[in-house]
């Protein structure tokens, strides 16, 4: 077998491309990560050959045996760092890993809920554009003005609807979540409740944030993001949720296979026990507090610059920026403009946003990707004061409200980003912090 270079140079290419654009600007999307080299190494190993269909021990192919070391290995780890009696770890993704939580306990038609999606929720939490607001009865629940979650309405609403599923857990949310208050709705409505940790399973792992598994009957989370595994999912079910229904973990796995999916991505599988192994180090501790003393951090100064944050603050890995003091959907702007000075966010929607999802009035921005390259507390603050003067230079813009003109408009933009002195200083000062920050110097 040739060298990939050899082989395929466009997709070499793309792949070393990527590599620079990775190592050269700051990644602050609070969902993305840098798996370590053993993980890369185990993903893109052998084990992606092989047919595994069931669970270890109990497989519809032969020549197993290596392959239930890993799957093992991985449950094993998972029930451990977690303090859980089941994890099922073949999901592909969050999404599919949701899709099984559903069908697990859940029939078409029943009533869901979740944090709706413009107040941080994710799509798979019941938004409509998602199979799981079509398929189910979703009823969401919000967060206060002040953007907290608004427990007391949850727990209205729990109990007018009678859900056979409550989430807890999204995707954009910067404050502790409340996994006791929402462990007690569930009680009192009778209904399932899962905590979807995709975000911060890593920060639960280090102590930086409360666990749910006391209080919820089954966790989902995601392998990628805080936890710094390779893309996929686990899902896990508690004393709490066996207590309720003995059969529950029987569910899930029926329900992963052969319910939705076919052959576990063993490759994947060994990635995630890697992650959890390396996640049980107390290096791992300190890099979980780390995370969030450096979003506290970033926090504080963009205050200081005059930025205003949703709830004020942070209690974890992410600030959600609020725009609407500068005019409504500049999210978009602030976002390319950003990325034009290479540091990477993402737009999103503020409580009661008077913009549309596509065009929000917010940013997320997250230090977990910049926690990995080492970075600190001084870093954020320079990171927070490059961000400030970047919402400075293209807080003026205004998207229009016909289509044609914001086409055109946001073309002009995006040209003018190029030749702006402004976005020009911050991109070389971003680049000078970058190179000190070495990312896979191997690779
Ligand atoms: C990321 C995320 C998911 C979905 O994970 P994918 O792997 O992208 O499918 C689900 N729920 C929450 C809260 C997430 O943050």
């Amino acid at each position: 077998m040739g060298d990939l270079k050899d082989e395929d140079p466009e997709i070499y290419q793309a792949i070393r491309d990527e590599l620079s654009r990775q190592r050269d600007g700051l990644e602050m999307i609070p969902s993305e990560n840098f798996a370590s080299p053993a993980v890369l190494q185990a993903m893109g190993s052998i084990l992606t050959n092989k047919y595994s269909e069931g669970y270890p021990g109990k497989r519809y192919y032969a020549g197993n045996n290596f392959i239930d070391v890993v799957e093992r290995a991985a449950i094993e780890r998972a029930k451990k760092v977690f303090g859980v009696p089941h994890a099922n770890v073949q999901p592909y993704s969050g999404s599919p890993a949701n899709l099984a939580v559903y069908f697990s306990v859940c029939k078409p038609g029943d009533v869901i809920m979740g944090q709706n999606l413009q107040d941080g929720g994710h799509l798979t939490h019941g938004f409509k554009t998602s199979l799981t607001g079509q398929v189910f009865k979703s009823v969401p629940y919000h967060v206060k003005p002040d953007g907290y979650l608004d427990i007391e309405e949850a727990r209205r609403l729990a109990m007018e609807n009678k859900p056979k599923l409550i989430w807890v857990g999204s995707t954009a949310y910067s404050r502790e979540f409340p996994f006791e208050e929402f462990g007690k709705i569930a009680d009192e409505c009778g209904a399932y409740l899962a905590a979807d940790i995709s975000h911060i399973s890593g920060l639960v792992i280090a102590g930086a944030h409360k666990s749910p598994v006391n209080y919820v009957h089954m966790v989902m989370t995601t392998t990628h993001k805080t936890l710094r595994g390779p893309r996929g999912a686990m899902i896990m079910v508690t004393e709490k949720g066996l207590k309720k229904d003995p059969e529950l973990a029987d569910k899930v796995d029926k329900t992963v296979f052969p319910g939705m999916q076919g052959g576990p991505h063993n490759h994947t599988t060994a990635g995630i026990a890697i992650a959890l192994l390396e996640a049980t180090s107390p290096k791992f501790k300190e890099h979980g507090k780390q995370i969030v003393a450096n979003a506290r951090a970033l926090a504080d100064q963009l205050m200081k610059d005059g930025i205003k944050l949703v709830t004020n603050g942070t209690d974890n890995h992410m600030v959600l920026i609020d725009l609407t003091p500068f005019g409504k959907g500049k999210g978009i702007f602030v976002q390319d403009g950003l990325d034009a000075a290479g540091i990477t966010v993402n737009k999103n929607t503020v409580p009661n946003d008077p913009a549309s999802p596509f065009y929000p009035s917010g940013i997320r921005a997250g230090t977990p990707a910049l926690t990995t390259r080492e970075m600190k507390e001084k870093d954020m603050r320079l990171i927070a004061d490059l961000m400030s003067e970047v919402i400075n230079a293209v807080k003026h813009y205004e998207l229009p409200d016909d289509k044609d003109e914001r086409t055109a408009y946001l073309k002009k933009f995006r040209e003018e980003l190029w030749t702006n002195e402004k976005i020009k200083d911050v991109r070389r000062r971003v680049l000078e912090l970058c190179s000190t920050f070495p990312l896979y110097p191997n690779l």
